[in-house]
């Protein structure tokens, strides 16, 4: 690695600013920055800053298109790194999650995770997954509804190769970060909904914050949060 590369010395401004914000508002919820995994959204970026990244400490990676993403994880995929799939699933790309991805946090229907279930029973692997729940209704995104969810855990935790760990939210565009904080707000209401409902299932995780919001998100309870932007710089238009 080379030293002093521009883009590394960014990426560690960067880094350096956004755990200095989780540890923060961890600080501000009476939590432990421990406690709080960051995910590096690495979507639309190269695998060279992925690398740049992991060297300053960065373990788990986010993307959200599973065909731009296995050339990544081919490329890279040290024993302690985590890529995890944050988009919208097409079934028909499931076995190719399930062979590659480490966690897959957009599940969506109990029919993408009886997909997933059954790739996973044929690679012999079990696959740590969170349900993605749409907690603003909003027609522009995938995820289950609020009410929906109860229902399609129970189904989804009889999937024996699945393994749930909580859930997930993208939260709407907001102009201040303080008008989502009911959206998490609601999710963590849903996660002690369904510790009583469904007391078997691990519903240990959130995953919810991203660049604009995450610092809410972890005083209402994050135990996930998804940064792009604020790591990698803003995106390419794609
Ligand atoms: C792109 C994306 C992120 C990261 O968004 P930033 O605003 O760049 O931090 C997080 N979660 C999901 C599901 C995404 O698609």
């Amino acid at each position: 690695m080379i030293n002093n590369h521009p883009a590394q010395e960014q990426l560690a401004a960067n880094l350096a600013k956004v755990r200095a914000a989780i540890a923060a508002a961890a600080q501000r919820a009476n939590r432990h920055p421990s406690d709080i995994t960051l995910v590096a959204v690495s979507k639309t970026h190269p695998v060279e800053l992925v690398k740049l990244a992991y060297n300053l400490g960065v373990t788990d990676f986010g993307e959200n298109r599973v065909q731009e993403a296995l050339a990544k994880i081919a490329d890279f995929h040290p024993q302690d790194v985590r890529w995890h799939m944050i988009g919208h699933l097409q079934s028909n790309k499931a076995a190719k999650v399930v062979g590659s991805f480490d966690y897959v946090q957009s599940v969506d229907s109990f029919h993408l995770a009886q997909t997933l279930q059954r790739h996973a029973v044929e690679q012999n692997r079990r696959v740590p997954i969170l349900l993605e729940v749409n907690v603003a209704s909003e027609e522009s995104k995938s995820g289950l509804t609020l009410d929906e969810t109860p229902g399609v855990a129970r189904q989804i935790a009889a999937l024996s190769h699945l393994e749930m760990q909580g859930l997930m939210t993208v939260a709407p565009r907001a102009s201040d970060p303080e008008l989502v904080r009911p959206v998490f707000r609601a999710l963590r209401g849903l996660q002690d909904r369904l510790r009583q409902e469904l007391p078997t299932c691990s519903w240990h995780h959130l995953s919810m914050g991203m660049t604009d919001d995450y610092s809410v998100a972890i005083e209402e309870g994050a135990t996930i949060v998804r940064v792009g932007r604020a790591i990698f710089g803003e995106r390419p238009y794609v």
